[in-house]
C-alpha cells in the first residue's frame, strides 16, 4: 500500500485536525470536502478556494487516485456497465452501474476477492486478495458519480453487493458509507444504501446496535444447515437459528425490513420443501425475499432454476404471507451479474470493451 494517505480515507474531523496542523482554520476542511464530494474534483490545483500553500500541502501529502480503470464493458442492452479497476499494489476490483427507470444504482466492492468461499460465486472462487481501504471504496462511487454527472445524472442508490464480504471489512465499509452519507460530504441518503452480508452473526448484532439507517440484506440460499453449509462454507460457524436470532435482534433494534437473498439453483435449493422451510423461518418477520436465478460462474456446475420453478417457489412463500420477488438477471453477458465479479475481463481481453466491440480508450 502507498505510504501517503488517500484523500477519500478521512472523516471530516480527521481533515480538521490536518488543516489545523498546517496552521489553517478548521473551516478549510469543509472546503476540501466540498471540492472532493460536491465538485468531484480530482486534482489539487482545482481547489481554488484554498490558499496556495494549502493546495501545495495537499498535493505533497495525499494520493488523489488509487483506482486505475483498466477495462470498461457495457451490456448489450446498455443498461448495465462495469469497470475493472487496478489497485496500486496489483489486485483488481470491479464496480457495476445499473440503470433502472428512475434509479442509477452502483454495485460496489469492499474486497478484492473474498474469503467466504461460497461455491457458486466467482469472487469466492478467487479467494481473498485483500481488503479495500475506506478511500478505495469511496473512490468507486466518485468515479461513477463523475461519469453520471457528465450526462446530467447522479448516483441515486448504492448496493454493497460487489466483490467481497462487507462485514469481513466492517470498519472500512462503514467509514466509507458514513463519508458518502455525511451532510457535508456526498450526501447520499442512508436509506438509499443496502449492505449485503453472507451472514456474519456477530457483525449483524454489532450493526444492529449502531442503529445506522443503511438497509440490510442477508444472503440465505438454503433453509437448513446442511444444505447451507454445502453452499456457504462459513455458514458452519453459525447455524440458521443463530443467524435468524441476530436478524430478529436487528429488526427489533431498528424496525427496518430485512431483505433475504436466495440464488435459485435448479434442483438444489429451489424445491417446494426448501420454500416451505424458508417460509417457516420467516413467517411474521419484517422481511422480503429476493429470488435470483443463479448466474453462471466458471467454477460451479449448478444451473439456474427455470422461470416456472422460480415462480412456484415464490408462490409458496407468498401463500405463507412472506413477500417475495423474482429478480431479473442483469449484465450476464459482461459477467456483471451477482456473484460473477472476478476481474476476468482483464485476463480475457486486455483492452477497453463496450459490449462485444473493442473501442480503445472508451470511458477512461
Ligand atoms: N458478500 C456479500 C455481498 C456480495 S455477493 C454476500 O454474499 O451477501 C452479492 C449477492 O450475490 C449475494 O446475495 C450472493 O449470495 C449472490 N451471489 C453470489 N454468487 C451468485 C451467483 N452465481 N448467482 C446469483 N447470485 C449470486
Ligand atoms: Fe463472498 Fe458474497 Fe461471494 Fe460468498 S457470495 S464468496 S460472501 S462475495
Amino acid at each position: 500500500m502507498a505510504a501517503r494517505p488517500h484523500v477519500y480515507d478521512w472523516t471530516l474531523p480527521q481533515w480538521e485536525a490536518w488543516v489545523q496542523a498546517q496552521g489553517q482554520p478548521a473551516y478549510r476542511a469543509r472546503q476540501i470536502w466540498e471540492g472532493l464530494y460536491r465538485h468531484l474534483w480530482t486534482r489539487p490545483e482545482q481547489f481554488s478556494p484554498l490558499p496556495k500553500a494549502l493546495r501545495a500541502a495537499l498535493a505533497a501529502s495525499f494520493d488523489f487516485q488509487r483506482l486505475t480503470p483498466e477495462a470498461e464493458q457495457a451490456s448489450d442492452d446498455r443498461e448495465t456497465h462495469k469497470t475493472v479497476f487496478r489497485l496500486p499494489d496489483g489486485p483488481v476490483v470491479e464496480t457495476v452501474r445499473m440503470r433502472y427507470v428512475r434509479r442509477r444504482t452502483l454495485c460496489i466492492s469492499t474486497q478484492s476477492g473474498c474469503a467466504m468461499g461460497c461455491v457458486f460465486c466467482a469472487t469466492g472462487q478467487l479467494g481473498l486478495l485483500r481488503n479495500l481501504s475506506p478511500g478505495e471504496i469511496v473512490e468507486q462511487v466518485l468515479y461513477y458519480a463523475r461519469w453520471l454527472r457528465a450526462r446530467g445524472e447522479r448516483v441515486t442508490h448504492i448496493v454493497v453487493m460487489g466483490m467481497g464480504e462487507p462485514f469481513h471489512n466492517y470498519d472500512a465499509i462503514l467509514k466509507a458509507l458514513d463519508i458518502l452519507n455525511h451532510p457535508a460530504g456526498f450526501r447520499l441518503g442512508a436509506r438509499r444504501v443496502t449492505i449485503s452480508t453472507v451472514g456474519l452473526v456477530p457483525r449483524i448484532r454489532q450493526f444492529a446496535r449502531e442503529r445506522r439507517q443503511y438497509n440490510l440484506a442477508v444472503s440465505l440460499h438454503a433453509a437448513d444447515d446442511d444444505l447451507r453449509a454445502s453452499l456457504i462454507p462459513v455458514a458452519r460457524r453459525w447455524p440458521l437459528a443463530d443467524l435468524m436470532d441476530a436478524v430478529r435482534f436487528y429488526i427489533a433494534q431498528t424496525h427496518r425490513r430485512v431483505t433475504f437473498e436466495w440464488a435459485l439453483i435448479h434442483e438444489v435449493n429451489d424445491t417446494p420443501d426448501q420454500a416451505r422451510a424458508l417460509a417457516r423461518w420467516l413467517r411474521g418477520m419484517l422481511a422480503h425475499v429476493n429470488l435470483i436465478p443463479l448466474n453462471p460462474t466458471p467454477g460451479y456446475a449448478g444451473r439456474a432454476s427455470p422461470r416456472a420453478r422460480a415462480r412456484a417457489f415464490c408462490q409458496v412463500l407468498e401463500q405463507a404471507g412472506v413477500p417475495c420477488t423474482v429478480r431479473l438477471r442483469r449484465g450476464i453477458d459482461i459477467q456483471a451479474g451477482c456473484g460473477q465479479l472476478a476481474g476476468r475481463a482483464l485476463a480475457a481481453r486486455p483492452r477497453f470493451l463496450v459490449g462485444s466491440r473493442l473501442t480503445a480508450g472508451e470511458g477512461a
